[in-house]
């Protein structure tokens, strides 16, 4: 164990004490995408003893220019993001125990994925999801790290429950939906991702060691095509703070009800049912051959059928391509799947 990380050791911001802290740590990261994949394979190589990966998704070929550690065969058998993750950080670092969690985080999983680890990464790609990341870390006081990127500019905040501000005592509101270019509008460059997942992979090591005083304590900003970087200070956390000064926590308490989502951008729609489910995807497998063509592994089944394509995972979540619009998805749902 000394060799493998005696340069880390050296360093004298963890030193021997501090890797002895990392290896008995606990991280989550939220969204395997470019800035996931990279925050996951810092912090194993780091040596930080239990990750759990998280994410819906599964591996494309258009993630490849920059969802570093996904290669050509993960994006052939369409391997969960989060399964084809932790295969690679086997590899990388066999010490380290992981954990693969393939699911849509929303209020019904958000408590049970985070309240056991000391800090969440932000790896998503959307506000909603962060409103009930910061929600959660509130009400459980845990740390955690905010981080986004689209084009050639990034940011991130480090958030201290009730120690300094929040994701909402800085922006009050989510911004309204479509309002806000995505990578799927505007395309984003590898660069900016290893900037962003950086500053977060520092950030998360320091908060692990207990150097809290190296903490950035700030909103940074990046443009690598413009070359602008800023950094705002952040100072006391704000009083009527909806969540962490009165302690309202609107995104978790939303109403159990469907989670039909709208993948922006992407000609597709995500549909959960009501209750998370088991499927027996061979047995639904046989059943759909004669809808179209029919493809299975252990994780998902894909069906192509006319102009739309179903992937369907083990949870009874699927993504419908080739529409937009919900009800249409929906209905492709309890048509071929059921509900
Ligand atoms: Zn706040």
């Amino acid at each position: 164990m000394i060799e493998r990380y005696s340069r880390q050791i050296l360093f004298d911001g963890i030193g021997e004490a501090g890797q002895k802290r990392l290896l008995n740590s606990r991280a989550v990261i939220i969204g395997c995408g470019a800035l996931g994949t990279a925050q996951a394979e810092s912090l194993a190589r780091a040596g930080v003893g239990r990750l759990r990966i998280v994410d819906r998704d599964f591996v494309e070929v258009s993630n490849l220019q920059r969802q570093t550690m996904f290669t050509e065969m993960d994006a052939r058998e369409r391997l969960p993001k989060a399964v084809a993750c932790i295969n690679h950080l086997a590899k990388i670092n066999s010490d380290i125990k992981t954990e693969a969690v393939v699911a849509d985080v929303n209020h019904s999983n958000v408590e049970r994925l985070i309240e056991d680890c000391e800090v969440v990464i932000d790896g998503t790609d959307n506000f909603s999801t962060r409103y009930l990341i910061n929600d959660a870390c509130v009400k459980y006081k845990i740390n955690w790290i905010y981080g986004a990127a689209v084009g050639s500019y990034g940011v991130t905040m480090t958030i201290r429950p009730h120690i300094g501000p929040c994701l909402r005592c800085i922006f009050e509101e989510p911004p309204p939906a479509a309002s806000a270019p995505t990578c799927d509008t505007a395309g984003v460059i590898m660069p900016i991702i290893s900037v962003v997942a950086a500053v977060q992979i520092s950030e998360a090591l320091k908060l692990l060691t207990g150097q809290t005083e190296a903490l950035h304590r700030s909103l940074m900003q990046f443009d690598v095509w413009r070359n602008d970087w800023r950094q705002i200070r952040l100072n006391e956390p704000t009083p009527d703070c909806q969540t962490c000064g009165l302690g309202r926590y609107e995104m978790l308490e939303a109403e159990a009800g469907d989670f039909a989502v709208t993948l922006c951008g992407r000609d597709a729609v995500q549909v959960s049912p009501r209750q998370t489910t088991q499927v027996d995807l061979p047995a639904l497998a046989e059943r759909l051959r004669a809808a179209g063509e029919v493809k299975l592994n252990p994780y998902l089944l894909r069906l192509r059928a006319g102009d739309y394509e179903l992937t369907l995972f083990q949870d009874g979540r699927a993504i419908i391509r080739g529409t937009d619009d919900v009800p249409t998805a929906r209905s492709l749902y309890a048509k071929y799947i059921g509900n």
